[in-house]
């Protein structure tokens, strides 16, 4: 199958006030466990010349161009989407978590209930009718949109960089916007 796009997240940090109103959206929607998050926020203390200001950054699977999951997964429980979305079927997974430690994101983990992998899929049921993905909606201030990552970082705001947050060898498709909307 050949990609013809690149979806992926894009991330106003600027926006983001760490209430984690997304991860709880995502847990709902994927109906996940109280201790299995998908996507997670993280705090960060960056020191500016008015002081020190923490920064959030909330994140979960990266739908990288180069996904070291799919690469690694004897089970072939991954695939591409023509999107570019990558997606874990779990039905086809054996637990070997092979896919959880090649991740550079930790995108990956294994459900205590059932041994098996689970990740972020975008929620591709819901971007197929035309939907948001559940994180997007959730948050109460905007700062998660999904969107052609080509396009995107043809703002100059935006960039592949962030706090907590970067560019690596498996080219994560989510982007930073450096500006408050
Ligand atoms: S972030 Fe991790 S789980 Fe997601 S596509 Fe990249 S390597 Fe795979
Ligand atoms: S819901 Fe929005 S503001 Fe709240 S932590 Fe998530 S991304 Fe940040």
């Amino acid at each position: 199958m050949s990609i013809n796009q690149k979806v992926g997240f894009v991330f106003r940090q600027e926006n983001c006030v760490g209430c984690g109103a997304c991860t709880v959206a995502c847990q709902i929607h994927n109906e996940l466990p109280e201790n299995h998050r998908f996507r997670k926020v993280d705090r960060y203390e960056v020191e500016r010349e008015d002081g020190a200001i923490d920064v959030w950054l909330s994140h979960s699977c990266m739908h990288c161009e180069n996904p070291a999951c799919l690469m690694v997964c004897p089970a072939k429980a991954y695939h591409v989407r023509d999107d570019g979305i990558v997606v874990l079927d779990r039905e086809k997974c054996t637990g070997c978590g092979l896919c959880a430690t090649a991740c550079p994101y930790s995108a990956v983990s294994i459900r205590e209930d059932d041994g098996k992998a689970d990740k972020c899929n975008m929620c591709v049921e819901l971007l197929d009718r035309g939907m948001k993905p559940a994180c997007v909606t959730g948050c109460p201030v905007q700062c998660i949109e999904t969107g052609n990552i080509d396009e995107v970082l043809k703002k100059p705001s935006a960039s592949k960089e962030g706090v907590g947050y970067g560019d690596c060898i498996t080219k994560p498709n989510m982007v930073i916007i450096k500006e408050r909307a």
